[in-house]
């Protein structure tokens, strides 16, 4: 996975020129660890987790990303998700580097005290290589604000001192940020409303069907169709619903909450079984006729084998690294225009740099403050990128990884050469 998603970088090598030293440079993560967790059971069992970290560029700032659980979870994806964040902050013109951590957990299986104790060890186990100033975690796919609260408070045991601005996505109580929770989705849809701008498309005429209902997915449906686009189709893990006219979120969260039946901080009910609509998997709702699709889930769901079979006329990529490079190219040549992840999804990241300079500063903003400063960066950097793939004559994400990397170039050129 991180060969491939490296080679996203080639054509923008083609475009503009970089040192050969800086291409190797970025080529390689600067540091990766991995170490068992230790977990004491409710039963009073023994189990041992794998956890990793990967930090992969800080010429920019500290190293940046989320924590995944997942029991897919290995050291090839958290290196291609570092790789993502370092282009993403870059992107976002954030001052961070990039880095991703993850366990390989189902955490559903897990009770809310086994959940508690793995993301305490998770902290003892990385805790020498975080930071403030060093590499700052957040919530990603499975993980949440309780997460992020109780990983915040085990840092400061071991620190011995208050120290907040360590992760980011905690809960408000605990020096949270006002709007980070719906920051992912948020973003997204301003960058999607500056795509209709441009290209003159009206929200109210045009359908929308989004995989993925978890934290990204689920806050882009209720703004976007607040917005006024028309949400015909959602999916969860388990499978998805549609509906000619026009799905209410509203309901489908109370049902999806309503169906819970974890007894921890994460849920597991489900979409699907609203019995009023009709039913459809996965794989179904990515081909649907629509007019967006918004890809709010894992990597790798449009592929070679099915890219040729999608109808939308344009794809934004709110998860990361939805669509492989080979896919890419079929969407491309069906003349499918692509709102590429390291753009599209920036906005939880923007948002956590809020969240890191409020508790750096210890002066905390409105939630208004907090969402026009998204507004203003999520549209100057979507319109930069827009305009790069206009001047360049290239792809939206060709477009987007130029912009960061002449930014990411740009500050490993300055930093000298005597390494
Ligand atoms: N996990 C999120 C992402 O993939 C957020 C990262 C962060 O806020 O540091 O962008």
């Amino acid at each position: 996975m991180f060969e491939i998603a490296k080679q996203r970088l080639e054509p923008v090598f083609k475009l503009i020129e970089v040192d050969e030293e800086v291409i190797t440079r970025l080529s390689y993560p600067k540091r990766s660890i991995k170490a068992s967790i230790p977990v004491r059971m409710d039963d009073g069992s023994l189990r041992i987790f794998t956890g990793y970290r990967v930090q992969y560029d800080d010429t920019r700032g500290p190293t940046k990303g989320g924590i995944r659980y997942h029991p897919r979870v290995n050291e090839d994806e958290v290196t291609s998700l570092s790789f993502w964040m370092t282009v993403k902050c870059a992107v976002a013109g954030l001052p961070f580097g990039g880095a991703k951590g993850g366990i390989t957990v189902n955490p559903k299986e897990l009770s809310q005290l086994e959940l508690e104790r793995l993301s305490r060890g998770y902290i003892r186990a990385f805790a020498d290589i975080l930071g403030e100033s060093r590499d700052i975690p957040a919530p990603d796919v499975y993980t949440n604000a309780t997460i992020m609260g109780w990983m915040a408070d085990e840092y400061s045991v071991l620190a011995r001192r208050q120290a907040p601005g360590i992760i980011t996505g905690k809960p408000l109580h605990l020096n949270g940020s006002e709007g980070r929770e719906s920051a992912t989705g948020s973003g997204a849809l301003h960058v999607l409303n500056e795509y209709c701008k441009r290209q003159q498309l009206n929200p109210a005429e045009l359908t929308v069907a989004i995989q993925g209902f978890g934290n990204a997915g689920f806050h882009f449906a209720q703004l976007a169709q607040e917005a006024g686009f028309r949400i015909v189709a959602v999916s969860d893990s388990q499978g998805g619903i549609y509906s000619e006219n026009s799905l209410n979120i509203k309901d489908i969260k109370n049902h999806k909450d309503d169906t819970n039946q974890l007894e921890s901080v994460l849920c597991n009910g489900t979409v699907c079984t609203l019995q009023t609509f009709q039913r459809l998997s996965n794989a179904e709702l990515l081909e649907l006729k629509v007019d967006v699709l918004v890809l709010a889930a894992l990597e790798n769901q449009i592929t070679q084998e099915n890219a040729h079979r999608i109808q939308a006329h344009l794809v934004l990529e709110i998860a990361n690294g939805p669509i492989t490079p080979q896919a890419d190219e079929i969407l491309e040549a069906q003349g499918i225009a692509v709102i590429p992840d390291v753009l599209a999804n920036n906005g939880g990241v923007v948002v956590s740099y809020f969240e890191w300079v409020q508790n750096r500063s210890g002066l905390y903003w409105e939630l208004e403050e907090v969402q026009t400063r998204l507004a203003k960066t999520m549209r100057r950097e979507a319109n930069t990128v827009f305009d790069l793939a206009n001047e360049f004559q290239t792809s939206l994400r060709t477009a987007a990884y130029l912009h960061g990397i002449k930014r990411l170039a740009g500050a490993i050129d300055q930093r000298g050469n005597h390494k």
